[in-house]
């Protein structure tokens, strides 16, 4: 098995969060606002970089759209998914340490040489964001703190609009799966093609995106989160590997032209307003 890396990189998941938060009515912002302030890591990780008292809210929820990939290199947190992990001790406003690596994708398996599918696992995107969702709704007091639910809803929301967190590609010199294009090696920097697509929303300003975003694209909407990830695994086998049946090596690794580059840049970018728009609809029918 090839190890799966995080989705949209930090940018893109602030892009997809300020999106949504910019579209909150005042009930959910208001939630959302108290939510963030209750989060064990509002006062640290969420708050560090916010140099501007005016825009403290929208420099929190953007931090917390990151907080599940932050969190991977912190030592708090234990990995639920390596054989003989050491669990770290539970700290208060936490539910558990678990880092929750599967939490961020559902690989639905595909072939396009009739290789045997293997099924993806049960603990994933879409089983976490179910219970989320209900988790995010409860008192404040409760033992599944809602405040540690919302930064995980964020964060998913985004992810299972990234084409490559919704499928593992099945061939015959590849009988496990590519884990999301981790196993297809590229020629360039970026390493595979999971890194390639992770990458696509750039360095820059995650506000400067967000408003070239809305600009871009109109509002869509979509409530059932598994149709976020059926679109985006529908848009990898149409859009993402047509470079062919081919896995690439360190010798031979698989070349992305201009071409390429120019229509995954338009997918990202599309995804992700469409992310932040459903994320904000999502918010605004659950926080009440
Ligand atoms: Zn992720």
């Amino acid at each position: 098995m090839v190890a799966p890396l995080d989705a949209w990189n930090a940018t893109g998941h602030r892009a997809i969060a300020a999106i949504a938060y910019q579209r909150l009515n005042p009930r959910a912002r208001a939630r959302v606002d108290s939510l963030l302030a209750r989060h064990p890591d509002f006062l640290t990780i969420l708050t560090r970089n916010a140099t501007d008292p005016g825009n403290r809210m929208l420099e929190a929820v953007q931090a917390a759209a990151v907080w599940p990939d932050t969190i991977k290199g912190d030592r708090r947190f234990w990995d639920d998914e390596k054989k003989d992990a050491q669990p770290t001790p539970l700290l208060p406003g936490f539910p558990d340490m678990k880092m929750r690596k599967p939490w961020h994708y559902k690989d639905l398996p595909f072939s396009p040489d009739g290789t045997p599918l293997q099924p993806a696992g049960a603990e994933n995107a879409i089983t976490a964001l179910a219970r989320l969702m209900q988790d995010v709704t409860r008192p404040p007091d409760d033992a599944r703190n809602p405040a540690y639910a919302l930064p995980w809803i964020l964060h998913i929301s985004g992810d299972i609009h990234q084409p490559l967190h919704a499928v593992s590609r099945f061939l015959k010199d590849q009988p496990d799966g590519d884990a999301g294009g981790n196993g297809v090696k590229t020629a360039g920097e970026k390493r595979n093609l999971h890194w390639y697509w992770d990458d696509l929303p750039g360095n820059g300003s995650s506000e400067v995106l967000a408003a070239a975003l809305t600009r871009e694209f109109r509002p869509v909407r979509r409530r059932n989160p598994a149709d976020w990830l059926n679109e985006s695994a529908g848009i990898a086998q149409r859009e993402v590997y047509t470079f062919g049946p081919i896995r690439g090596s360190e010798t031979q690794p698989v070349v992305l032209d201009a071409a390429y580059a120019t229509k995954a840049q338009a997918i990202a970018r599309r995804r992700m307003a469409e992310a932040g728009y459903r994320l904000a609809d999502l918010l605004n029918s659950l926080l009440k």
